[in-house]
């Protein structure tokens, strides 16, 4: 079932997202050459709690797995996502860093990520890095009341495949705000006119993840961290939305 909800639940998922998003741009700022991965956690944990929230990914659970150790994923190059962070994953300029974060708010749940490069890196990753971003904007742009799941893969997929990347098949955006993870599937590949329709009140979860080389991946030793399988680099945004009758509110936004 695809929960729909209310003005006033959006309310508060609005003020949850905007905690998200001035948090994890501060915690970009700080993906510097040099820093590890964990201070990058402990950062954005620190922040989530001085705001009043809760990081919803601390000790997640998905079926028997063990739970995500961390507030943050920090995914680095070739990771795609659920990187977790370690004392010995340490920044580098050239690199480029996913950052996954989610917030638990007044109750509600929203998810947010960001691709950042460290320090300089060249203009063929910036070129990958800013396609990706705006796969998640065509998306974004294809939601309404009324269109399709599969409208929104369409246009990610679409966008992506025109600048000669490729999107991740296997892993899937989701509905979000009850919980960190809801149905539906949202799918980052589709057809247009296909799969559940979208109704206002709707909240859903966009993340695209685009790699440079080929779509399949392989999931890593620690049970977590998902990579690309020929090791070419991968890069991830998401936003949490609403559904409106006319298109999409962002609600993760500063
Ligand atoms: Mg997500």
């Amino acid at each position: 079932m695809i929960t729909i909800k209310s003005k006033e639940e959006i309310k508060i998922l609005r003020e949850g997202g905007n905690i998200l998003a001035l948090v994890l741009n501060e915690v970009s700022a700080a993906a510097k050459p040099g820093i590890t991965a964990i201070e990058l956690d402990a950062l954005a944990e620190k922040l989530i709690r001085r705001a009043g929230g809760e990081p919803s990914f601390k000790n997640y659970k998905t079926g028997g797995d063990k739970p995500f150790p961390a507030s943050l994923c920090v995914s680095v190059n070739s990771e795609i996502v659920h990187g977790i962070p370690s004392k010995d994953k340490i920044l580098k300029e050239g690199d480029i860093a996913g950052l996954d974060l989610g917030l638990r708010h007044k109750g509600l749940y929203t998810d947010m990520a960001i691709t950042v490069p460290v320090g300089a890196v060249s203009e063929e990753v910036r070129c990958l890095v800013e396609a990706a971003k705006k796969s998640l904007d065509a998306g974004i742009s294809a939601v309404k009341d009324g269109a399709h799941i599969g409208d929104i893969g369409f246009a990610v997929q679409q966008y992506a495949e025109l600048q000669g990347f490729s999107v991740v098949k296997k892993l899937v955006g989701h509905g979000v705000g009850y919980g960190v993870h809801e149905e539906p599937e949202i799918p980052n590949y589709g057809k247009l006119g296909t799969g559940p329709r979208l109704k206002e009140g709707m909240v859903l979860a966009l993340e695209p993840m685009i790699n440079k080389g080929g779509d399949d991946i392989i999931l890593s030793g620690d049970g977590w961290t998902w990579e690309t399988k020929d090791g070419s680099l991968s890069v991830h945004f998401e936003h949490t939305v609403a559904v409106t009758k006319s298109g999409a509110e962002v609600l993760t936004m500063k």
